[in-house]
């Protein structure tokens, strides 16, 4: 827990979000600004400020992150068939919250190379 993190904030429920999921090791909920028709942020509930930051012992919390965006995907139509999983690590790959984060988006095409 970071005192001064947005995430976690979500997580303790101090700032309202519409939560999809939560087990013991993972937070999501929607997208303040969704970048397609389905678009959820998975958190663990650990603060880890970046992927770059992870370490030997996060292997668990970040392989929770990716069965939990596995389960969310069958939650909805948009992402039962196909969807993409993005992580923005550091300031020059577009990350703005500085909590390890996942962005599950589905429901449009998607071209490669992302932007
Ligand atoms: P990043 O740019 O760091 O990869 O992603 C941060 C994401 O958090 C952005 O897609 C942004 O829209 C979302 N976000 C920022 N502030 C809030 C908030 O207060 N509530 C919710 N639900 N999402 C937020
Ligand atoms: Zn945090």
């Amino acid at each position: 827990m970071s005192e001064s993190c947005l995430f976690c904030k979500i997580i303790e429920g101090k700032i309202p979000s519409v939560k999809v999921y939560e087990d013991e090791k993972t937070f999501a909920f929607k997208d303040i600004n969704p970048q397609a028709p389905v678009h959820i942020v998975i958190v663990p509930k650990k603060h880890i400020a970046s992927l770059a930051e992870a370490d030997c012992g996060d292997e668990e919390i970040l392989g929770a992150v990716q069965v939990a965006a596995s389960k969310i995907s069958k939650m909805f139509d948009e992402t039962k068939q196909s969807f993409r999983l993005v992580n923005n690590c550091g300031a020059d790959a577009g990350q703005t919250v500085f909590h390890i984060h996942y962005h599950l988006l589905g429901g449009r095409q998607f071209g490669w190379p992302p932007g």
